[in-house]
């Protein structure tokens, strides 16, 4: 048995009879949390450094999303997109205002917000730019989600292979490398659509100038600059959206993790221009803006605004944290490469395989998430303390001089 603490054995059998084997679960049944703290089914208490992978932003079972969904569950769960919807009005509203977009299309996830993102930019620039037009490039590294199209966008061979064929009209060029996206550009490209900070693929930020010339580059050659912040957005990284560090805007943002709080549900902006090549029939979604999660949204967006608080403190934390791990790599040189990352996303490549670090965390009752193979990832709610975070340093330092 690899874990030394009490383990839910019938639970986990259960759940490995009946559930498809899609995921390497640590034996963990997790049944509660609050802030950053979870309780498995046996009763341990974990600190929570994956936060639902950027997922939780306010923490876990945050006081103001518990009582909007109450509040909501009690008045109206579910209608269709055939009328007009309340809190779905309220979270466009409340997005516009804080981003550059003009217009929101609210969808469940982070692949569907890119799969509406791929539709958006193809119909746009076939009916603004050229008809031929429906490339777009893409990062090696990148991740943008696991439906068809947006597996198809992921420069990873790793997450295609089976999947053949891919959906054509992707071109992947190396990250962090603005010439290679002018090369790639042919006369059926359309957009370029990227992460701003590379999460599944290692916790990867570009240099400072990267996005401005993509910016440049698009405008250029009339094509869209698409921003997958499934995961950098809402905070994370110690802005609402990472492109504020950039000193750029793009005319597509793709949103998910973060934006309900715990709640499943994504979200497409863009500029009035763009979102005109939608219309009715071109794009829908059942579940889209459904009241029950954009009442959770609006609540975690709303939190995440109050008097800057929130982001103040994840720039300041994040960079406590960053500092933290900084310190790490000094004294464990031989087992740490480097120390990546924004805000409260950050990185920790390792000479080794993190999957055995990942484990012994968890037995101490730390959770911590590892991307790439060797990458530790640490995306813990943005109310993660001091204390907490030298917690965590305490153990990785105990683990590592083992
Ligand atoms: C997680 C993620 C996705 C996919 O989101 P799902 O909700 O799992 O479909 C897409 N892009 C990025 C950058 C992500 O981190």
């Amino acid at each position: 048995m690899l874990y030394s603490y009490a383990m839910d054995k019938k639970l986990i059998d259960e759940s490995k009879k009946y559930l498809m084997n899609t995921y390497n679960r640590a034996p963990i049944v997790l049944r509660k949390g609050r802030g950053m703290k979870v309780w498995d089914s046996t009763g341990k208490e974990y600190l929570d450094f994956v936060g639902g992978v950027a997922v939780n932003c306010l923490g876990h079972c945050h006081p103001k999303v518990v009582i909007a969904l109450q509040k909501q569950a009690q008045r109206l769960i579910h209608v269709s997109n055939l009328y007009h919807i309340e809190p779905q009005i309220r979270l466009g509203k409340l997005l516009v205002e804080n981003s550059f977009a003009d217009r929101v299309f609210f969808c469940n996830s982070g692949a569907e917000a890119i799969e509406a993102a791929i539709k958006l930019a193809r119909k746009y620039a076939k009916e603004n730019v050229a008809p031929n037009k429906y490339e777009i490039i893409t990062a090696q590294g990148s991740f943008h989600g696991r439906t068809l199209a947006a597996l198809s966008a992921t420069g990873q061979e790793k997450f295609h292979k089976g999947f053949e064929p891919l959906v054509p009209g992707f071109r992947y060029v190396p990250f962090n490398d603005a010439d290679a996206v002018r090369k790639a550009i042919t006369a059926e490209t359309c957009a370029i659509m990227l992460e701003p900070i590379q999460g599944e693929g290692g916790v990867r930020a570009p240099s400072d100038n990267y996005l401005k010339e993509v910016r440049r580059i698009c405008d250029e050659n009339r094509l869209l600059l698409v921003l997958d912040e499934v995961q950098t957005g809402m905070g994370r990284t110690g802005k609402l959206f990472a492109y504020e560090h950039f000193g750029i805007q793009p005319d597509i943002m793709a949103l998910a993790k973060g934006l309900g709080g715990g709640v499943p549900i994504g979200a497409l902006l863009a500029r009035e221009h763009v979102a005109a090549s939608f219309q009715p029939g071109s794009h829908a979604s059942t579940f889209g803006g459904n009241p029950l999660a954009c009442a959770s949204a609006i609540a975690t967006v709303e939190t995440l605004l109050e008097d800057g608080f929130m982001l103040d403190h994840c720039r300041r934390i994040g960079q406590y944290f960053k500092d933290c791990l900084e310190k790490l790599k000094k004294d464990y040189s031989s087992y740490i490469i480097e120390v990546r990352g924004a805000g409260l996303m950050l990185g920790m490549e390792m000479t080794k395989a993190g999957d055995p670090i990942v484990e012994s965390c968890a037995r101490t009752g730390i959770l911590i998430n590892c991307t790439s193979g060797n990458v530790l990832r640490f995306t813990p709610p943005l109310i993660v303390t001091e204390k907490e975070i030298d917690h965590l340093i305490d153990a990785l330092e105990e683990i590592l001089g083992r």
